[in-house]
């Protein structure tokens, strides 16, 4: 159970009520979407284990540990998707244009929008000319 002052609701979590949730495991968020690292509530690490549940709302904003979204699902009111039809997409790290997840070679995408080019970890991306 949760109290009021439960320390996980420190974060800014207020955008994912009633947020559409898909079940999904460590390994796949690893392999699809590696930007995603902790709990969004605990902060407990994304490990590459298929045996790990996660829970990741549809807009791959972020991550909820198996115990949080346990812990939390009736008071945001969560509403569960079944997984399967889950797209793991990619969102441009400079002017946010969603895009279908491609996986290239050297893990190199481009923005279909601006062109900026950008590596998988969302944190370097390199500006064309
Ligand atoms: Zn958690
Ligand atoms: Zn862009």
């Amino acid at each position: 159970m949760i109290e009021k002052d439960d320390w996980r609701l420190l974060n800014d979590v207020e955008y994912l009520k009633m947020a559409y949730i898909n079940p999904t495991d460590g390994e796949e968020i690893c392999k699809h979407a590696p930007h995603l690292r902790h709990c969004e509530f605990c902060l407990e690490s994304v490990e590459d284990n298929s045996h790990q549940w996660w829970f990741v709302p549809a807009d791959l904003s972020c991550c909820i540990c198996e115990e949080c979204y346990n812990d939390f699902k009736e008071d945001f009111e969560w509403k569960k998707l079944d997984g399967w039809d889950m797209e793991w997409f990619v969102r441009c790290p400079k002017c946010g244009e969603i895009l279908r997840k491609f996986l290239s070679e050297d893990y190199v995408y481009e923005c279909s929008k601006c062109h900026t080019l950008f590596s998988e970890d969302l944190n370097d991306y390199l500006e064309l000319d």
